[in-house]
């Protein structure tokens, strides 16, 4: 894996949190974006080289609707980039880490993404990231 390269944290209302991460940070979101595969609204801030991406559930059947409801709002997952993500998912298979989604899923801001089950990795929900190129961005 490279480097971290962002934190997701699960917010109940985006607009609300986005002014109060704009007040922590000193910067403003530099954009938001729907994931309806994963009934979220997403906004992004930049932190030095790393990012902060806030999640809003759009729909009650969203993970970040389920997750609000039993811990309420705070930090969902922690995102790592890789260069390989076919290659990082076979890795981590044979290392025994419980890969949610096998076949890469189109995530926010152009990556390929994949989660880690958060049992096998001390309650943390692993999301490992990949850039998907400009070439194939449509
Ligand atoms: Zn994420």
């Amino acid at each position: 894996m490279d480097k971290i390269e962002h934190i997701g944290i699960a917010v109940k209302d985006l607009e609300t949190s986005n002014l109060l991460f704009q007040r922590l940070l000193g910067t403003a979101h530099y954009k938001i974006e729907e994931v309806a595969s994963e009934g979220v609204r997403t906004s992004f801030f930049k932190v030095g080289n790393q990012k902060i991406e806030l999640l809003e559930a759009l729909v009650a059947e969203s993970p970040i609707a389920k997750f609000i409801a039993q811990r309420g709002e705070g930090i969902h997952h922690i995102a790592f980039s890789v260069k390989d993500i076919i290659a990082e998912v076979k890795r981590l298979s044979s290392e025994g880490f419980v890969v949610l989604n096998e076949k890469p899923m189109r995530g926010a801001d152009n990556k390929w993404v994949v989660f880690l089950h958060p049992k096998g990795v001390n309650g943390v929900l692993v999301e490992l990231c990949q850039d998907i190129p400009q070439a194939e961005v449509e």
